[in-house]
């Protein structure tokens, strides 16, 4: 039977209870141990696939198509492994789940109520990954901050569980803030005095608390917060900030959080933990040998959390490359034919994002144009894949009324079209082509150079593709399509032979990059802007120096 860890959170929120939870879970990982992680979300949305970027940052999609919180991404690329459907609660899917088997009449005339009937529904979701036999232990983080009215059922579980199951099955760890007051010098304890007490009131007792600090702790710190939140000195972590959320498993490590753990779950005897590949990975990250820099062309750009996964694929083919690549955000909306080349100058690449409506459409597409025309190397993510086509029709095919039937439905030249399957769905909510689809490469392909494959699978969230009907006037002009979806004939990878590096995928690589499996395309991407940076630098450098000056 697999153990369980409850990862709460106190006194504010974006403490970082995901890279808590991620990072213990890699410790463990590297123990041995089959770990696994899933995340409870107390609000009544049913998934965030319908949210906008602004309320909720990234949607994360896993390999079975569940849309899910951004935190699922840490622990995959953590990990290095899937997770599913199962990994991601919210309120909606409890209730959902409770009413519909109340609509069937499974609860024989009773009254339906939050306790037992919905805690009882969260419970089973808690035990759920730890009954398939897959894990030894199963990390939940229980989202929000504890006190909060929508997170009480999901608190309330924890206590059930916590005396129902065998005392050595279950720790709950409490990652809380230690706020340091500047003027006074000092860290402060009774925020987390109160977030604990708060806590136990509901009946859960913590017996590990994590503090998010920007001081370190000393050890009268450390005793005065064991004293008065009754835990052990030892159970007292201090989480400091940290440069790069991938030097959180060592932090860890050193405060001994996973050892604690353990100790608690009964689990006596444990190795050393193996983390070559992960401190081999912090070493190129933390001492690059070069800097690169990206620009990332979309509309949510001031929000960093929007387009997360890009980012740490980023860091992750950064440090295959060794350079540090430097991503620099370009609103969509500020891009017009005028500007482009000097938005776009100095770039070494240019990434257009995915996004979904018509806002800042025209600066993605002049952009794309510009890295078109100047062999800057491009790269198109889903969105960004539709709108090189886009471009490429009204620029080269002379097509100027090319569009997206997403952004103009009356389009005389469709050349991005609604998928037939969605074309009679209505509601919105998981009905995209979302999760993993297989891809065959063409042979001879950048996408073959790039994959070494002929066959790939990736992760899909989209309702429109690139029309067929316009395959073979793209193919005879210089845009081919290099990959192609095994049974629909669906277009996934559009590339341009020839040019220094220009490839749009119907698809989100982002989401499957990890620390030991950095995504191939950015890698590859990276590589060309590397090279495209060093070519700039032998031709331009007087320039460049003086334009540093
Ligand atoms: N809006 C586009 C579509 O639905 C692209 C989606 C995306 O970039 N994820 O096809």
């Amino acid at each position: 039977m697999a153990k369980y860890i409850f990862v709460t959170g106190g006194v504010t929120s974006s403490l970082g209870k995901g890279i808590i939870a991620a990072s213990l879970a890699k410790l463990l990982q590297a123990r041995g141990f089959r770990v696994t992680i899933q995340k409870l979300d107390p609000y009544i949305n049913v998934d965030p696939g319908t949210m906008n970027p602004y309320e909720h940052g990234e949607c994360y999609v896993t390999e079975d198509g569940a849309e899910t919180d951004l935190d699922l991404g840490h622990y995959e690329r953590f990990l290095n492994i899937h997770t599913s459907q199962a990994n991601n609660v919210t309120t909606g899917k409890i209730y959902q789940t409770v009413i519909n088997r109340e609509r069937a009449g499974d609860f024989l005339g009773k009254t339906v109520q939050v306790v037992p009937h919905i805690t009882d529904e969260i419970k089973r979701r808690m035990l759920l990954l730890g009954e398939s036999g897959e894990f030894d232990i199963v990390i939940t983080e229980i989202g929000g901050t504890v006190g909060d009215i929508e997170s009480l059922p999901f608190i309330e579980a924890v206590r059930q569980l916590q005396w129902q199951l065998p005392d050595d099955d279950v720790v709950v760890v409490h990652l809380t803030l230690i706020p340091y007051l500047r003027a006074a010098k000092e860290l402060k304890t009774k925020p987390t005095q109160h977030s604990v007490k708060m806590l136990s009131e509901t009946g859960v007792h913590p017996d590990i608390i994590v503090c998010r600090t920007e001081e370190p702790l000393n050890n009268d710190i450390k005793r005065k917060i064991a004293l008065f939140c009754n835990v052990k000195p030892e159970a007292v972590i201090e989480a400091m900030d940290a440069s790069t959320i991938y030097e959180v498993p060592m932090a860890m490590l050193q405060e001994k959080l996973d050892v604690i753990c353990m100790k608690k779950l009964g689990i006596n005897v444990f190795p050393e933990p193996n983390l070559q590949n992960w401190k081999a990975f912090l070493d190129k990250l933390k001492f690059p040998k070069g800097r690169i820099t990206i620009g990332l062309i979309g509309k949510y750009v001031e929000l960093q959390d929007a387009y997360k996964s890009i980012l740490e694929s980023f860091i992750h083919a950064g440090a295959v490359n060794e350079v540090k690549v430097q991503v620099v955000n370009v609103h969509s909306e500020h891009i017009t034919v005028n500007n482009v080349a000097e938005k776009l100058g100095s770039l070494d690449g240019l990434l257009v994002a995915p996004g979904f409506g018509h806002r800042g459409i025209e600066g993605k597409i002049a952009a794309v144009k510009y890295a078109r025309e100047h062999d800057l190397p491009f790269f198109g993510i889903c969105l960004g894949m539709q709108m090189a086509v886009i471009e490429f029709a009204r620029n080269v095919l002379g097509l100027p009324d090319a569009h997206s039937t997403e952004m103009d439905s009356n389009t005389s030249e469709p050349v991005i079209d609604m998928m037939e399957e969605q074309k009679k769905i209505k509601m919105m909510g998981g009905t995209m082509r979302l999760g993993s689809y297989t891809c065959d490469i063409k042979e001879g392909s950048l996408a073959e150079t790039i994959y070494n494959a002929n066959r790939i699978t990736e992760r899909h969230r989209h309702r429109y593709e690139f029309n067929n009907e316009y395959l073979e006037d793209f193919e005879g002009n210089g845009m081919i399509a290099s990959g192609i979806n095994v049974d629909t004939g669906l277009v996934e990878i559009m590339e341009i032979p020839g040019h220094a590096f220009f490839i749009g995928v119907q698809y989100h690589p982002e989401l499957k990059s990890t620390v030991e499996k950095p995504a191939p395309l950015f890698v590859h991407f990276v590589a060309a802007a590397k090279k495209y940076n060093e070519e700039k630098q032998t031709i331009e450098a007087p320039l460049l120096q003086s334009e540093l000056i």
